[in-house]
């Protein structure tokens, strides 16, 4: 990317960057001279090459910390591991996510749980491990992966929207709270991006609503979208850098839509 974010030489937590959204987060920060700790789910060798290309791609110091977000000690250690290795954290973005499609009388009790651990708790834990080491700078960047379902619901997917929701809270809480100590805590809340996650649910909708999964996409997914694109991972990562950077200082506790005009409706 042309423009230069002033970033150079920060350090941050990307959750879930092994795929999608998190991965494309994790390389916009990179390319502008972050170090990144990436994290997230998926095979090693493959893990170590992405973390691989993307050190060398950007020359940045890239890590990989395997810490299970369901697992609050686990994420308090990536925490401290990224403050032990770099000796600063400047930037968490709390983006790790899993979905599952249900009517909530059918809805799995352990996909609840899971969804609301991963979804929302891993953003409590991860930030009250790394506020402390912000506050001690005197400056630090928060940001939550929502999404629209932050904002506005849709059937089918209740731990879904109520985690999202629940994020939007978080957020304005944890802004509140630091809001005096250079720290900020916003949320991004894409439309619907082209991911693993998002295809998955092509398949999940198309049984859950007993219809094609071409019918899913044409009529649900981007029926909600006015623009009738689907956002992209650059789209975000504009947002992002904006919030990161010296720029987003005044942005605090804020829900930023970037979802092609959904929640206008
Ligand atoms: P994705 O499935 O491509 O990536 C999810 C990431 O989370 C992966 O790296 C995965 O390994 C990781 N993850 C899952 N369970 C984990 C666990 N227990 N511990 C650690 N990591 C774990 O999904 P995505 O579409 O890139 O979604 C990223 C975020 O964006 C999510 O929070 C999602 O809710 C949000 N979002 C996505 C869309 C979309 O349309 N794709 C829209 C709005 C919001």
């Amino acid at each position: 990317m042309a423009v230069d974010f002033g970033l150079q030489g920060q350090v941050a937590i990307v959750t879930g960057s092994t795929s999608g959204i998190g991965h494309a987060l994790a390389d916009a920060m990179a390319a502008q001279g972050v170090n990144i700790v990436l994290n997230g789910l998926g095979e090693m060798n493959a893990i170590e090459r992405t973390r691989a290309e993307m050190a060398e791609k950007h020359g940045v110091e890239v890590l990989y910390h395997g810490a299970d977000m369901t697992k609050p000690v686990e994420i308090a250690d990536m925490v401290r591991a990224a403050k032990a290795e770099f000796g600063e954290l400047d930037i968490l973005v709390n983006n790790a996510g899993v979905q599952h499609v249900a009517p909530v009388d059918e809805f799995p009790d352990d996909k609840w749980d899971l969804i609301i651990a991963i979804n929302l708790s891993s953003a409590f834990h991860a930030a009250k491990a790394a506020i402390p080491i912000m506050k001690e700078q005197g400056r630090g960047r928060i940001v939550n992966i929502a999404s629209a379902h932050g904002l506005v619901a849709s059937p089918y997917k209740s731990a879904y929207v109520a985690a999202k929701h629940g994020i939007l809270g978080l957020t304005k809480t944890i802004a509140l709270e630091v809001a005096q100590q250079g720290i900020t805590c916003n949320a991004i809340c894409p439309g619907f991006v082209k991911t693993p996650l998002v295809e998955a649910q092509i398949a999940d909708q198309a049984k859950a609503r007993g219809i094609s999964e071409e019918a899913v996409m044409k009529d649900v997914i981007l029926a909600a979208q006015p623009t009738k694109q689907f956002v992209t991972v650059e789209q975000l990562a504009g947002q992002l850098l904006y919030l990161v950077s010296d720029l987003g200082a005044s942005a605090n506790g804020a829900a930023f839509t970037v979802d092609g005009g959904w929640t206008a409706q």
